[in-house]
């Protein structure tokens, strides 16, 4: 519930490219980031005569993400053309799935700090994308101002799942959970990278606001192509709070689509290149109704394990809602489960200095980083760290780490910290004049000066003793 009593409703839709082998009704290579123009063929070209074949792997794939999100199969299902004109789609048409979807009727529970959430999945289908435009000159990449463009044809034709949500979502901070769990739940599946930033995961979100206890919807505003977790949030949140304002200073919402601005926290008009969404869908005419058997229903079933959501409810019993949601949606929990020792602290150090040391949590062996996590308070900070990054290493082992020792005598640092406090005559005087936060950068020159080794809360009690006069 936002503010004043007015309730924020919104639905999302996301579109998941599948990292298939090949293309969704040709054989080329369906890869991200290669030379332009060099993945294509006659089909994806929409040369006049060719035919399209579906991709069965795609077929599968859907199926386990339509049983993920607790939908039901259709046994029967179609693909539509969908009818636009754009410079990215060469056959004029979109092949995509209209009133029959492989996936349709599901629902997806969002745990959060306040209880569960369910939110209902209105369709998950399949489709093929359109090939990629890209604006030369002009601000941004956008086609306003551009001198001219260019259609690079490799993504022509790639695989995607739209998943389409009810309007069950009533915060932006709940949009972005929703998505980190479907974004995860693909990963484990195995059928996307599903990375925002490279767009193989996108989502635009349909926003509208009614007060509390209101029957029925009002106008919705669509934002389109938030490119990441944190843009959906502020920018369902701003589109809310923007409605709001609208209502409450007697005007009325108008249908429209809108650009967030990341980077100023504004939202503005989008140039929409098809206003009116009369695709005048009709059956496509080259491809069979597509018709899973009992078998490949039943393999999907099975393929889907326990879903993130269920995780975080299990894991939240030992740790706080917060640590035991980060260590699913990164991927960390299969490493919690496998490093022994106290739990929040095993929770924290991946959480934290694993995550910043970039080590990959599959490769690291579980028993050797439970023994280093047991000792970080005995051995040298820099050890630690070293020891962390070093972990994902096959051969790795903590004890060559476990031997290093910490600095803490007073014999051994005072002539280190004598020496720093002569050299930094300035920053001292401007301690003892009050400047307390000075503290810490004498630390890291001590701590600088001892290669990491030095015990922290020796130092701290050195330097305040011989600072305190
Ligand atoms: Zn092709
Ligand atoms: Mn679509």
């Amino acid at each position: 519930m936002s503010a004043n009593g007015w309730e924020p409703v919104v639905g999302l839709e996301i579109h998941v490219q599948l990292k298939t082998r090949t293309k969704m009704f040709c054989r080329c290579e369906n890869v991200w980031g290669e030379e332009p123009n060099t993945r294509t063929c006659p089909v994806c070209l929409a040369h006049p005569g060719t035919l399209p074949v579906p991709n069965r792997t795609a077929v599968e794939w859907t199926l386990k993400l339509g049983v993920a999100l607790g939908c039901e199969i259709a046994p029967r299902a179609l693909f539509h053309r969908k009818n636009y004109f754009y410079p990215d789609l060469p056959k004029g048409y979109q092949i995509s799935q209209y009133d029959v979807p492989l996936a349709s009727e599901g629902r997806f529970v969002v745990p959060g700090p306040d209880g569960d959430r369910e939110i209902g999945i209105v369709r998950a289908h399949l489709e093929e994308d359109a090939a990629k435009t890209v604006h030369v000159g002009g601000t941004a990449g956008r086609i306003h101002g551009a001198e001219h463009s260019l259609v690079d044809f490799n993504r022509g034709g790639t695989p995607l799942v739209e998943i389409v949500t009810q309007p069950d979502i009533r915060s932006g901070e709940e949009a972005r959970r929703f998505l980190q769990l479907l974004r995860q739940t693909v990963v484990e599946l195995g059928i996307s990278d599903a990375e925002m930033e490279k767009g193989s995961l996108r989502c635009d979100a349909n926003v509208s606001v009614r007060k509390a206890g209101e029957g029925g919807f009002r106008t919705k505003t669509e934002l389109k192509n938030m490119n990441s977790f944190k843009f959906v949030a502020d920018g369902i949140a701003a589109e809310v709070e923007r409605q709001v304002g609208v209502y409450e200073s007697g005007g009325e919402v108008v249908q429209q689509t809108l650009h967030f601005d990341p980077a100023r926290g504004t939202i503005a008009p989008l140039r929409s290149k098809e206003e009116a969404h009369d695709y005048r869908y009709f059956p496509e005419p080259d491809l069979v109704p597509v018709e899973p058997s009992a078998e490949q229903v039943a393999a999907a079933r099975e393929s889907v394990g326990e879903l993130p959501g269920a995780r975080i409810r299990r894991l939240e019993q030992e740790l706080d809602f917060d640590l035991a949601y980060g260590l699913v949606t990164s991927g960390r929990d299969e490493l919690f489960a496998r490093v022994p020792g106290d739990r929040r602290a095993v929770a924290n150090v991946l959480m934290n200095q694993l995550a910043a040391a970039g080590t990959d949590p599959a490769a690291v062996n579980g028993e050797e980083l439970g023994k280093l996590i047991a000792a970080r308070e005995r051995i040298p900070r820099q050890a630690f760290l070293d020891a962390l990054a070093a972990s994902g290493n096959g051969d790795f082992r903590a004890d060559r780490y476990l031997a290093e020792e910490t600095v803490s005598d007073a014999a051994a640092l005072d002539p280190v910290i004598d020496r720093i406090l002569a050299a930094n005559a300035e920053q001292v005087e401007a301690y003892r004049g009050g400047k307390a936060g000075l503290l810490g950068f004498f630390v890291g020159q001590v701590m600088k000066e001892t290669q990491g080794k030095a015990d922290a809360r020796a130092v701290n009690e050195r330097l305040r003793e011989k600072l305190g006069n």
